[in-house]
């Protein structure tokens, strides 16, 4: 990989579902935070397939008013000419593989759009597969029929937010590294959104790289940085810096109460944030603005500036770069 890759920011998973499709101008804090891609979620299992079209053509419209700072990229070679460009590179990604309406088709589908990974459950069992709040539940046979589709177009296999056990059957099965895009070390804090040392390991030894996220929920309390620092130190510890990167999940401007709140959602939003993991107190975002935190905290901890190259990106843009494939016709 050319060096323009190697020292590309990456932020593998931000939340904007939750904003009105067409308004991405708060992208302009990652670029102010010196981010040179952003993956930008447009759709969760929580909310019907067709929110996810609705945000895909609002968030494609809006970023094609707007190219003088951003590119909605298709390949690799785009988000390095971004940076080159000094204009964020964008794409997007899916939280739950009910937005494919159960239609093999939507794949390719989506990935013609611009979805360039895609998380296979959100959090309760679907379609595909387990979530993390329900049974252990392994791939349905759509679900392994989804893999094969997403390594044919070069999707993104996510396992974020997936049982166990869906979580394991993903990263063998898959031809393509899987990558875990925001999920902690529920060694580190024990929370079920958080992935077991089995998961981390079978997901280095798979090639994939597993983003730390700025969830406090699911860092543990304390001092934000210091916190995904600790679960970054976890991670290297165990599987080297090569696989670990950053998917800090920051939304909106970091106070999404009022969207993931039972009014917002309905009755809903009980079953996706089931009460015994989450107790009520909102939840805290780490802003994308802690990223310079972060590197100085890897710095002062004698990380190599190879290895916080890799973890701030560098990693992500490998299994990019390994990964995504030429929309086909
Ligand atoms: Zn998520």
């Amino acid at each position: 990989m050319n060096d323009a890759a190697t020292n590309l920011v990456w932020d593998s998973h931000a939340g904007f579902a939750f904003m009105q499709p067409g308004d991405l101008d708060e992208l302009s804090r990652w670029a102010k935070s010196g981010v040179d891609f952003v993956s930008v979620n447009i759709g969760y299992d929580v909310e019907p397939w067709t929110k996810s079209v609705e945000a895909l053509s609002g968030y494609r419209h809006w970023l094609r008013q707007n190219t003088d700072r951003f590119v909605l990229v298709n390949d690799f070679a785009d988000v390095v000419a971004a940076k080159k460009g000094g204009k964020l590179a964008v794409s997007f990604d899916i939280e739950g593989a009910d937005s494919l309406n159960g239609d093999l088709g939507m794949v390719d589908f989506y990935y013609r759009l611009g979805v360039r990974q895609m998380l296979f459950v959100y959090n309760r069992n679907n379609l595909v597969g387990g979530g993390c709040h329900d049974g252990n539940q392994g791939l349905t046979a759509f679900g392994r029929a989804v893999v094969n589709e997403m390594n044919r177009v070069g999707m993104v296999v996510d396992a974020s937010h997936c049982s166990h056990r869906t979580s394991m059957e993903l990263m063998e099965r898959s031809s393509a590294p899987v990558v875990f895009s925001h999920s902690n070390a529920r060694a580190l804090h024990d929370h079920e959104r958080n992935i077991q040392d089995d998961q981390i390991k079978a997901c280095a030894e798979q090639g994939g790289v597993i983003g730390i996220n700025g969830v406090g929920l699911f860092l543990g309390d304390g001092d934000t940085a210091e916190r995904i620092l600790a679960h970054v130190d976890y991670m290297c510890e165990r599987v080297g810096a090569r696989h670990v990167g950053l998917g800090l999940d920051s939304i909106l401007d970091c106070q999404p109460d009022d969207a993931l709140s039972e009014e917002a959602l309905g009755p809903r939003a009980k079953q996706y944030w089931p009460p015994r993991q989450y107790p009520g107190a909102p939840m805290a975002f780490a802003p994308i603005e802690v990223i310079p935190s972060l590197v100085a905290g890897m710095k002062a901890r004698g990380y190599s500036a190879a290895d916080i190259a890799g973890i701030t990106g560098g990693n992500f843009a490998r299994i990019a770069a390994d990964v995504w494939k030429p929309v086909q016709v």
